[in-house]
């Protein structure tokens, strides 16, 4: 058993907390990363196993959030620039495109795996790596929160004594739960089957997201032919799409989709994602703040839980950078308030979107289908309703990025 001290101790390494990490990295501060999963650094060059196959949509502005930390020419080797969007509801009439330029932007967003991402950043992370390690009971003090930390290979303990906690310990934060901060959940009933598909024609840069009855299904460019699907389906109907043959599979991903990009010719492993919208109702505690998934996670739908994330990284990063810089305290309340005035109004929107969008679009109501029609109708034809739409589906908004 050892003491450790530092100025910042982040519970989680996902996207999130190493995303932070190297936010920090330069800043003088003295930083703790606590992963329960396997973190090694010497594996950062390989594809580290504790980062998923999920595909995800990085928008225009964490490119823009990763380049200020100095990081997106790791990540940009990986990634597929999105440069139009179509959107559609199958089986009715409206269909919107969205295009990079009218925004005057290089791309929409961009396509990269996740563990693409944990590959780029690990390396640049600069902080002393408890993992595989769990981060158990809380102890909050005036000056410092203190915890122990449990290695779960060797059993080695530690305790760390810390002037801030960051939980950036996912959905199901147990540092919320340890402090009873009061979630906002509902379970969708629906689950996200994801996979690559082979194209049968190139994809020109262009994401589709399309609304069907059963929910929403993203098709997302990546490499030259292949595109990342992420298909929402009611929950009962995963499993049965996971164990189809590749032939099945492709045959009813084809009937749903239609034909817009020729004939599926391949799919890789298909995993399965129940989903979830959590949000915290306090996003700070003595000491404590909550970010990323842990504060607010939500349907995949949109594309937004990371980069939402990451907003709240480049938010928190700046407080403590300055913070840093006055010599005044890490996690001083003024600091945690300031944090939550800077994102709680991006974070409230950005949810109440994501969960508008799937309720409408998962929904047969004739009245909610003609209402649905309009407004893609709308957002085709008035150039101005359009442009904010795509401003903040490229991340542009709530950021002051642009
Ligand atoms: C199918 C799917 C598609 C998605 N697509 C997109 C997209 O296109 N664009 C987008 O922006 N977002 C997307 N998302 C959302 C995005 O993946 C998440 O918002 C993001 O990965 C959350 O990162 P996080 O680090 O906050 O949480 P997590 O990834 O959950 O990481 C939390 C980490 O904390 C660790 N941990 C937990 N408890 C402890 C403990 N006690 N001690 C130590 N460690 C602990 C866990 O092991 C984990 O590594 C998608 C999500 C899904 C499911």
């Amino acid at each position: 058993m050892s003491d450790k001290h530092y100025d910042i101790t982040i519970v989680g390494g996902g996207l999130i907390g190493i995303s932070l990490a190297c936010a920090l990295r330069g800043s003088g501060l003295s930083i703790a990363l606590i992963e329960a999963g396997n973190l090694s650094k010497d594996k950062a060059m390989q594809a580290p196993d504790h980062y998923d196959d999920r595909v995800i949509a990085l928008a225009y502005g964490s490119r823009l959030i990763y380049e200020k930390m100095g990081l997106w020419s790791a990540l940009e080797p990986a990634s597929t620039a999105i440069k139009d969007i179509h959107i559609s509801d199958r089986g009715h009439f409206s269909f919107c495109r969205l295009h990079s330029h009218e925004v005057g932007v290089a791309a929409l967003g961009y396509v990269i795996a996740a563990r693409a991402i944990g590959v780029g950043l690990l390396p640049a992370v600069n902080a002393d790596i408890y993992s595989p390690a769990q981060a158990g009971k809380l102890q909050i003090q005036p000056d410092y929160v203190e915890l122990p930390v449990i290695n779960r290979e060797n059993a080695e303990k530690h305790t760390i004594q810390t002037r801030l906690l960051v939980a950036a310990d996912g959905g199901q934060s147990a540092i919320a739960r340890q402090l009873n901060i009061d979630m906002d959940s509902y379970e969708y009933g629906q689950t996200a089957v994801i996979a690559n598909v082979t194209l049968g024609l190139p994809h020109h840069n262009q994401a589709y997201e399309r609304f069907t009855n059963t929910g929403p299904m993203a098709l997302l460019p990546r490499n030259e032919q292949e595109a990342a699907l992420v298909w929402t389906v009611g929950s009962e109907q995963a499993k049965p799409l996971l164990d189809l043959s590749e032939r099945e599979f492709l045959a009813i991903l084809q009937q749903r989709f239609g034909w817009r990009q020729g004939k599926f010719l391949q799919v890789g492993q298909r995993s399965a994602f129940p989903l979830v919208r959590s949000q915290a109702r306090e996003s700070f505690r003595q000491r404590v703040v909550v970010i990323g998934n842990a504060a607010h996670s939500m349907h995949p739908a949109a594309g937004q839980g990371l980069n939402l994330g990451l907003r709240d990284v480049a938010a928190l990063a700046q407080l403590l950078q300055q913070a840093q810089k006055n010599a005044t305290d890490v996690g001083a309340n003024s600091l945690l308030k300031a944090y939550d005035r800077a994102r709680s109004r991006d974070q409230d929107h950005i949810m109440s979107l994501t969960d508008a969008l799937v309720r409408v679009f998962s929904n047969e109501q004739p009245l909610l289908t003609v209402g649905r029609n309009l407004g893609l109708l709308a957002l085709s034809h008035l150039p101005p309703l359009k442009r904010l739409f795509i401003r903040h589906t490229a991340g542009l908004m709530g950021s002051g990025l642009r």
